[in-house]
């Protein structure tokens, strides 16, 4: 018997874009929810893992794309106010 969906999830928001930067070549890259791996360690707590597509080297780290976009409107917004 198949199990009974309550409500449906939405997998974009549980695994969205996340953008890393490579330490090792510098490089700059935005990784679809396929593309990376998302690791809960006890001690380093919840982080993203993906491989840089420029030199290859696991790159962890990253912060999705709408953490990232949250954090410029707020500066955007701090910035309008002290004018
Ligand atoms: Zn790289």
């Amino acid at each position: 018997m198949p199990m009974r969906v309550l409500r449906n999830g939405n997998p974009d928001v549980a695994r969205p874009v996340v953008r890393f930067q490579c330490k090792n070549c510098d490089c700059l890259f935005e990784a679809e929810r396929h593309e990376y791996s998302a690791v809960n360690d006890y001690r380093n707590g919840y982080y993203y893992r993906a491989r840089c597509p420029c030199c290859g080297k696991d790159v962890t780290g990253g912060e999705t794309v709408k953490k990232k976009q949250r954090r410029e409107e707020k500066l955007t917004w701090k910035s309008f106010g002290s004018e």
